[in-house]
């Protein structure tokens, strides 16, 4: 079975890439056959075959032998490997945690691109998170999870504007809505000691100064999916 659930994973990793590529392209997701982005050309199947296709071609399109990044690769992999952690540590219901992390994956990826989160993605990540709750006995502790990490970051948004996105502050209520106050506080720690680092990392190697904006959104996300993975290996 698990092979069957990390082959979906490493397809829904291609799928994933894909939409991200698209939207930042302005592109149909549905409505347009894969093809190369340096030639043009559609790809066949035999190129579109999750982690076997990019292994065979040498990291190289069929056509124009134009680079595919090693990237495609580690997210389809990366996926795979999710997707059978979930499986295995909550089954069924693993998959929407699974979900999760796919539109997290996105949130960051494109937060990084663009510096914004698109409403789209925040309204796909509440219905996710809607299925999961309605599962559970709702209580005060959802609001409480809500309101913790967000309202901190509203109320310093409030002394020092544009401190934070908007986007990022509507994420940290809705996963805190999910994972309660405790859990989302960690996450929250854990991503700016991430963005802490990466700040420095910059400042540097002089990429950035002081001044610069960095996305958020990357380090929130890696913070909420590992205190994910956590929570799923010790429940
Ligand atoms: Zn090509």
């Amino acid at each position: 079975m698990e092979i069957f659930v990390f082959i979906f994973g490493c397809s829904m990793g291609s799928f994933v890439r894909l939409v991200a590529d698209r939207y930042l392209r302005e592109e149909s997701w549905i409505f347009k056959r894969s093809y190369c982005f340096h030639c043009g050309m559609k790809l066949k199947w035999i190129s579109m075959i999750p982690l076997i296709s990019w292994m065979i071609q040498k990291g190289k399109c069929t056509f124009c032998h134009g680079k595919i990044p090693f990237s495609y690769f580690l997210t389809e992999l990366f996926f795979g490997l999710i997707a059978v952690f979930c499986f295995y540590f909550k089954r069924e219901t693993g998959m929407l945690d699974f979900f999760m992390i796919a539109v997290l994956f996105l949130i960051a990826y494109l937060d990084y691109k663009t510096m914004e989160i698109d409403i789209l993605w925040l309204s796909i990540l509440f219905l996710l998170i809607s299925c999961q709750l309605m599962m559970r006995k709702l209580d005060v502790s959802i609001l409480i999870g809500m309101l913790s990490v967000s309202s901190i970051l509203f109320l310093t948004n409030i002394l020092f504007p544009e401190s934070f996105g908007e986007g990022d502050i509507y994420l940290m209520a809705l996963c805190g809505s999910l994972l309660g106050a405790k859990k989302i506080f960690c996450a929250w720690v854990l991503a700016n000691m991430i963005t802490g680092f990466y700040a420095i990392y910059l400042i540097v190697s002089k990429k950035a100064d002081r001044n610069s904006h960095i996305p958020y959104a990357p380090a929130l996300c890696t913070g909420i999916v590992v205190v994910l993975l956590v929570n799923m290996i010790s429940s």
